[in-house]
C-alpha cells in the first residue's frame, strides 16, 4: 500500500528543506526523499579525506534568508555563521596585493595604494548598491506576480511599479542597468584602477557563463551584496562546521516539526491523474502519496525526466527546454600540509594571515578574465583561468586535522563540452594548470598538496544532479528572472500540474544558499486548497 503524507518533497537541498520545515511547523505530515546518501544538495559537507570535512560544493554563504534563520530557529539548531575578514584578497604579479573589506577604512586605504580617486569613489558606489538593493532585496521574499495573470497579479505589478518610482530617475536607471546591464562599463564609469575593477568584477561572472562585457552580470555582481552575515549587509562568512551545517540545521528543524527525511530515494516519476499530481514511486517502485508534491530539483529534471511530457502544455515545455543550462565552473578541493605563503605578503608562526580569511583571488586584471572567457567560448578549458581561493580552517579549525588545512577553488572558466577532447583527458592537465598558476604568487603551495578532488561540470551533473553542471539551476539572465523564472507564467511556484510545486533554485529567486526559494514555496503551498 502506498503510504499517505500531505506534502512530499523531491530533494533535499537546502530549498526543500526550507520548505519541508515550514510545510511541517504548519502541520502538515511531510517526507522529504533525496536521490544521494547525504542531504543538502549544493549546500554540504563531506568528509573527503579522512579527518578532512570538505564544503565540496558551495563554500562561502551571506545569502541565507535571515527570516528563515530566525523563524526555524536554526542557531538553536547548529548554525553559526564564522565572518570573514578582510573578505578577499587579491595578489599581483608585481608584489602589490590588494584587501578588501568589510573594515570600510582598510578597503579605502588598500585601494589607494592602486588611486586615490578610486578610494574616494567607492564608498559612494556602495550607497548606491545599497539603494538599488533597499529596493530589490524585498523582491527576493516575494512571489513574483503573473503579467499575464489575472487583476490581483497586475495590481501587484502597479505596486511594484510605484515603488520603483519612487526610486527617482537617477537610482531608478541605475537600478535598471544593474538588472540588464554588463558590470564591466559600470566598473569603468566609477573605477579607474584595473586592479580593483578585476577584483570586483569576479563577483560578476561567478558561475556564469559570461564575461563582465556580457549583459546580465551586472545582476550577478549585484545578486552576491544582497546578503548578510549576523545583521551586517553584503558581508559573506564561512559556517562553522561547513556549509552541510546549513542544511543540517535546517533538516534538524523540520525533523522538529514532524518531517520525515529519506536519503537514497530516488524518485523515478511524479504520478499524476485527471492533471493533478497525486504521489511519487521511487526507482526501487516504492511509491508514496499526497495532494502536494513539491519538487527542488531543477526545471529540466522535474519536467523532462519525472514527468510524462504529454502531461504538460506543449508551450510550458518548450520554454522549459529553453532553459541556459551552460556552466563555467569546476570545484577543486584541495587538503594541504599549511597554509600558502605568498610572496607578496608573507606570514609568520602558523602560517595564517588576514590574507588567508577571505577569499584569495588569482585574477590579475580584467583582460585576464576576458581571454579566460574566450578560451571557453571556443571549447577549451581556460589556459589562465581564475582561481577563487577560499580556506575556511583560517576561521574554523575542527574541519582538518590539527595544522592542515582545506583549499576551495572554484575555477572559471571551464565548458561542459570541451572540443576535441573530454573532461577525463583534461581535468587533471586542467587542475595541474591551476595549481601551477597559484604556485607563482604562493611558491610554498606545491610541496605543501596532500590530496584533491577535481570536479568538473560533467562530475557535479552526476554528483549534485544540476544539468549541465549549472551551479543555479539553470542561467541568472533577465529572461529567467522574477516573473520570468523558471517560465513565462509559471513563477508562482505552481506548475501546470494541480498540486506540483518547485520550491528550488530553479524558482524564484534563483541560486545561492539562500532558502528564499524554498520560503517562499511553502507559503504559496499552504495558500492552496487541495
Ligand atoms: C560548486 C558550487 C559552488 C557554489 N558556491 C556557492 C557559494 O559559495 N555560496 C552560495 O550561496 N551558493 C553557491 N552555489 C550555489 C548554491 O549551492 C545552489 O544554488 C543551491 O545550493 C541550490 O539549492 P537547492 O536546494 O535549490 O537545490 P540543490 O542543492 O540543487 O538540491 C537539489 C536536490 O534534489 C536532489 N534530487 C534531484 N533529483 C532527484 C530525484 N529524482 N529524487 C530525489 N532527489 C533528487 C539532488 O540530489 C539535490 O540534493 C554553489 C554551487 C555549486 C555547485
Amino acid at each position: 500500500m502506498p503510504q499517505p503524507y500531505d506534502a512530499i518533497i523531491i530533494g533535499a537541498g537546502h530549498n526543500g528543506l526550507v520548505t519541508a520545515a515550514y510545510l511541517a511547523r504548519a502541520g502538515l505530515k511531510v517526507l522529504v526523499l533525496e536521490r544521494r546518501e547525504l542531504i543538502g544538495g549544493c549546500c554540504i559537507t563531506e568528509e573527503t579525506w579522512p579527518g578532512y570535512r570538505v564544503s565540496t560544493a558551495a563554500y562561502v554563504n551571506s545569502l541565507l534568508r535571515p527570516e528563515i534563520i530566525r523563524d526555524l530557529e536554526l542557531k538553536s539548531h547548529g548554525f553559526q555563521m564564522l565572518p570573514r575578514s578582510p573578505s578577499s584578497f587579491t595578489p599581483f604579479p608585481d608584489d602589490r596585493y590588494l584587501l578588501m573589506g568589510p573594515d570600510k577604512n582598510l578597503t579605502q586605504r588598500e585601494i589607494a595604494k592602486f588611486s586615490i580617486k578610486d578610494a574616494e569613489n567607492y564608498p559612494k558606489y556602495e550607497a548606491m548598491l545599497t539603494r538599488v538593493a533597499d529596493f530589490l532585496e524585498p523582491l527576493l521574499d516575494m512571489t513574483p506576480p503573473n503579467p499575464w495573470g489575472g487583476m490581483r497579479d497586475l495590481w501587484r505589478l502597479g505596486q511594484l511599479a510605484w515603488k520603483f518610482r519612487k526610486l527617482g530617475r537617477v537610482v531608478g536607471s541605475e537600478a535598471i542597468e544593474i538588472m540588464t546591464g554588463a558590470a564591466r562599463p559600470i566598473l569603468d564609469r566609477w573605477f579607474e584602477s584595473d586592479q580593483l575593477k578585476a577584483t570586483i568584477a569576479t563577483d560578476a561572472v561567478i558561475g556564469a557563463f559570461a564575461s563582465p562585457s556580457t549583459p546580465g552580470t551586472a545582476y550577478v555582481l549585484f545578486h552576491h551584496v544582497m546578503g548578510e552575515c549576523d545583521g551586517a549587509r553584503g558581508v559573506w562568512g564561512y559556517v562553522r562546521g561547513g556549509m552541510g551545517m546549513i542544511s543540517e540545521s535546517i533538516a534538524s528543524a523540520a525533523k522538529k516539526h514532524g518531517a520525515v527525511i529519506r536519503t537514497n530515494s530516488p524518485v523515478a516519476r511524479i504520478l499524476t491523474r485527471s492533471g493533478r499530481a497525486v504521489g511519487v514511486v521511487l526507482a526501487d517502485g516504492t511509491e508514496f502519496t499526497a495532494p502536494r508534491i513539491a519538487s527542488c530539483a531543477d526545471a529540466n529534471i522535474t519536467f523532462t525526466k519525472l514527468i510524462n511530457e504529454s502531461d504538460l502544455p506543449g508551450d510550458f515545455l518548450a520554454d522549459v527546454k529553453r532553459i541556459d543550462y551552460s556552466s563555467a565552473t569546476v570545484k577543486i578541493n584541495v587538503a594541504v600540509s599549511e597554509p600558502p605563503r605568498f610572496k607578496c605578503l608573507p606570514t609568520a608562526g602558523n602560517g595564517i594571515g588576514p590574507q588567508h580569511h577571505g577569499t584569495m583571488h588569482i585574477c590579475p586584471s580584467m583582460e585576464y578574465i576576458e581571454r579566460a572567457y574566450d578560451d571557453a567560448r571556443q571549447g577549451r578549458a581556460a589556459t589562465h583561468p581564475m582561481l577563487e581561493c577560499t580556506m575556511a580552517t583560517a576561521l574554523d579549525s575542527s574541519l582538518a586535522p590539527p595544522g592542515k588545512h582545506i583549499i576551495s577553488m572554484f575555477v572559471q572558466y571551464a565548458p561542459y563540452t570541451l572540443t576535441g577532447t573530454t573532461w577525463d583527458v583534461e581535468k587533471d592537465r586542467f587542475a595541474d594548470r591551476c595549481f601551477a598558476i597559484l604556485n607563482e604568487y604562493a611558491p610554498n603551495f606545491l610541496a605543501s598538496v596532500i590530496d584533491r578532488q577535481v570536479i568538473p561540470p560533467p562530475e557535479m551533473e552526476r554528483l549534485w544532479g544540476i544539468t549541465g553542471g549549472n551551479i543555479m539551476q539553470g542561467s541568472m539572465h533577465l529572461n529567467r528572472m522574477f516573473s520570468l523564472r523558471p517560465a513565462a507564467g509559471f513563477a508562482g511556484y505552481r506548475t501546470p500540474i494541480r498540486g506540483l510545486y518547485l520550491c528550488g533554485a530553479a524558482a524564484h529567486p534563483g541560486g545561492g544558499v539562500m532558502g528564499a526559494a524554498g520560503r517562499n514555496a511553502a507559503r504559496e503551498m499552504l495558500k492552496d486548497r487541495l
